[in-house]
């Protein structure tokens, strides 16, 4: 059976940032890109906060990017879905596709998060066109516009506080008549003059034309009346969901599902698996930082095996 030294499960900025390290280091890795080749990157559409392209780049462009410079060094990137794996001894028993198996001395997860969605037809025909599950990442786009955010845990709450600084006018949508969000940030977005609470309400549809979003239909939980905003952008903010299920029962996770790591390092449970990218991360979620992440995981994994 093939035998490798470090399998990654992955293939967003954390998964290619392991593969660059960790063929540069010689250790030869076999990288399986999954259900989504790039991760949530490639569904974005200009990524302006990425260092190192003063002038942006696109979402799949950059992870294009990524993956050609692992394989400038050697990386094997292979089309493939990673369907179970067997962590309880070592080297770890892995299946790809339900049928191939082979054998891996470390492994770097970063099989990544993905942003829940409200599951309306036009959320998905408007997505990287006015509809968005990334502040940071498109509120750029938006300055000096009305907007809305849709939710009421810390998230939307942060992403409400972000798009303030740069918009005219934020609107966050929460279904309950009370936030989910810490009381602080709580705090910072009720008294904030730009974001007004629209309370007990969900959404219908999300309205737009050939140039993106226009608006956005509203009704009242309980009364069921209908309202429409003018917004241009439109940000979900009801959670991630990461993908851990492979993992389930034989890493440590949150109670968010998020696998737990050593703090400062991307070390697990399990001595031989590092976790890197949003699969480990409840705050930051940021291209970058999963990038930094898949490096130190590399790094670590490179270690682990010299000793
Ligand atoms: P949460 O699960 O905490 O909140 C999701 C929010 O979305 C809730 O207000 C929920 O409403 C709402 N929601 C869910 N489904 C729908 C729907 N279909 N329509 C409308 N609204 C919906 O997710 P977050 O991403 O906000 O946070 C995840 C975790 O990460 C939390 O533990 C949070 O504390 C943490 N976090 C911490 C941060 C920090 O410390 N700086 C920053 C960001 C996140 P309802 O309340 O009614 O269920």
């Amino acid at each position: 059976m093939e035998t490798t030294k470090c399998l990654i499960i992955g293939s967003g900025p954390a998964g290619y940032t392991a593969a660059i390290y960790a063929s540069r280091a010689d250790l030869s890795p076999v990288l399986y890109q999954g259900i989504q080749p790039g991760g949530q990157l490639t569904i974005t559409t200009d990524v302006e906060n990425f260092p190192g392209y003063p002038n942006g780049v696109t979402g799949p462009e950059l992870m294009e990017d990524l993956r050609k410079q692992a394989e400038r060094f050697g990386a094997d990137i292979r089309t493939g879905i990673v369907s179970a794996v067997d962590l309880s001894k070592r080297p770890f028993l892995v299946t790809v596709d339900e049928k191939h198996q082979l054998l891996a001395e470390t492994i770097i997860v970063s099989t990544g998060a993905s942003a829940n969605w409200l599951g309306l037809e036009s959320e998905k025909k408007f997505q990287g066109m006015g509809v968005s599950a990334c502040a940071t990442c498109d509120g750029f786009f938006y300055r000096n516009q009305d907007v809305c955010v849709i939710g009421g845990g810390d998230t939307a709450t942060e992403e409400a506080s972000y798009l303030a600084n740069l918009c005219n006018k934020v609107y966050l949508i929460v279904r309950r008549d009370e936030l989910r969000a810490s009381k602080a940030m709580q705090k910072r977005v009720l008294d904030n003059p730009k974001i007004e609470v629209v309370w007990k309400h969900q959404t219908k549809e999300i309205l737009g034309d050939d140039s993106g979003v226009t608006g956005i239909l509203l009704y009242h939980s309980d009364t069921k009346e209908e309202k429409k905003l003018d917004v241009t952008g439109v940000f979900v903010a009801i959670g991630h969901t990461p993908n851990t299920d492979l993992f389930k029962n034989q890493l440590e996770l949150h109670p968010e599902g998020y696998i737990k790591t050593v703090p400062g390092s991307t070390k697990t449970n399990v001595p031989g698996v590092f976790a890197a990218g949003d699969v480990q991360d409840l705050h930051y979620r940021q291209g970058i930082t999963a990038a930094g992440t898949g490096c130190m995981a590399a790094i670590e994994a490179e270690r682990f095996l010299q000793e």
